[in-house]
Parts: structure tokens; C-alpha cells; sequence
């Protein structure tokens, strides 16, 4: 899998030490409160998982499957759930974590669908930020790192459901996907 990776973005290290800070953030604003943490799946597992550890408030998860890329590296704009959620998030302070946004489509989309279910608060928590790829305003409450427009792999993320545990974040060669 390693040969495939032009450049780490993002070591292991790194990833852990700003999820860190992250959590602490998090645990500030939300402090006594009881929020629920609504995680896409599947690309946002592992940053889920490490990101609970830091938080030191009481929460509960539940988790939400979106397709939008159909196995591509473009985003088709189509955003289809797959899997709801289990929990009423009707009052809830809700916190969406999220891999990575780029075009902001599927966050539109996925905000928009929950602010329909009237929850206390909803705010979008995302790993990655591929800023300059954005056709639609995205609301970005904490953010783990800004990208730039590359196509990245590991710590969760994906091609064609390979590279997912790389413990790394790194660029994928353009030869594996042109
Ligand atoms: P958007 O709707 O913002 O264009 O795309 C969001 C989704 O596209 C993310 O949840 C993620 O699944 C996928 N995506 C966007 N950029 C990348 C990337 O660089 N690498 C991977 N693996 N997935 C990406």
C-alpha cells in the first residue's frame, strides 16, 4: 500500500497531537451539555474513534452512511444515505464528524436533511478541509487540518475501499486512479 502514497501529509504524530487539542476544544464548548456525535461513515471511524478519547464529557454517537463519490475520485453532487440514524436528534446538540470536506456537497446536504429534524444545535466537526475545492458554503466549527487539492488516502479515508488503515495521511500517486 505504502508504494502507492506519493507524500505523507500527515504522520501519525501529527494527526494524534491535533486531535489532542481538538478534544479539548470540543470538551470546552460543550461543557455541560450531553452532545450527540453523528459519524459519516465510513471515512470518519478512526477519527471518531481517536477524537472520543480526548473528549472528556459525556456524549453519546450514533452514526449516519452516505455515498457520494460511487467509487470515483469526483464527487457526483448526489448524496444518497445509505444508513440513518437510530437516535432522535429532535433537541440534541449535535456534532457531525466528518472526514474531509471538499466541494461541500455532502455537508449541504447532510445539514440541511438534519436541521429538518429540529436539534438544538448542529455543528460540523471535520477532519481534513479542502478549502479551495468549495462550490458551496460549508459551516466549519473545528477543523483538524486545511489540505490542498489533492486526492488523499488513510486514517480512514479511502480509494476504491483500499488505504483505510494506513495510520498515516498521505497523497495517492495519480497513476493508481488516472
Ligand atoms: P464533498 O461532497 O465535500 O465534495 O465530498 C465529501 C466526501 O468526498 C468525503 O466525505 C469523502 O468521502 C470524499 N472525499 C473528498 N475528497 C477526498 C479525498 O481527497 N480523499 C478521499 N479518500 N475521499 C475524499
Amino acid at each position: 500500500m505504502e508504494k502507492d502514497i506519493k507524500e505523507i501529509l500527515f504522520t501519525e504524530e501529527e494527526i494524534k497531537k491535533r486531535i489532542e487539542i481538538l478534544g479539548k476544544k470540543i470538551s470546552e464548548d460543550y461543557k455541560g451539555k450531553f452532545p450527540l456525535f453523528v459519524c459519516i461513515l465510513r471515512g470518519a471511524f478512526m477519527f471518531l474513534a481517536d477524537l472520543l478519547r480526548e473528549v472528556q464529557i459525556p456524549l453519546s454517537v450514533d452514526f449516519m452512511a452516505i455515498s457520494s463519490y460511487g467509487g470515483n475520485t469526483e464527487s457526483t453532487g448526489q448524496v444518497k444515505i445509505l444508513k440513518d440514524l437510530d437516535t432522535s436528534i429532535k433537541g440534541r446538540d449535535v456534532l457531525i464528524i466528518e472526514d474531509i470536506v471538499d466541494t461541500g456537497l455532502t455537508m449541504d446536504a447532510v445539514t440541511r436533511l438534519l436541521r429538518t429534524r429540529k436539534p438544538k444545535s448542529l455543528k460540523i466537526c471535520t477532519l481534513l478541509d479542502k478549502e479551495e475545492r468549495r462550490k458551496i458554503p460549508v459551516n466549519i466549527s473545528y477543523y483538524g487540518f486545511k489540505i490542498p487539492n489533492k486526492f488523499v488516502v488513510g486514517y480512514g479515508l479511502d480509494y476504491k475501499e483500499k488505504y483505510r488503515n494506513l495510520p498515516f495521511i498521505g497523497i495517492l500517486k495519480e497513476k493508481i486512479y488516472m
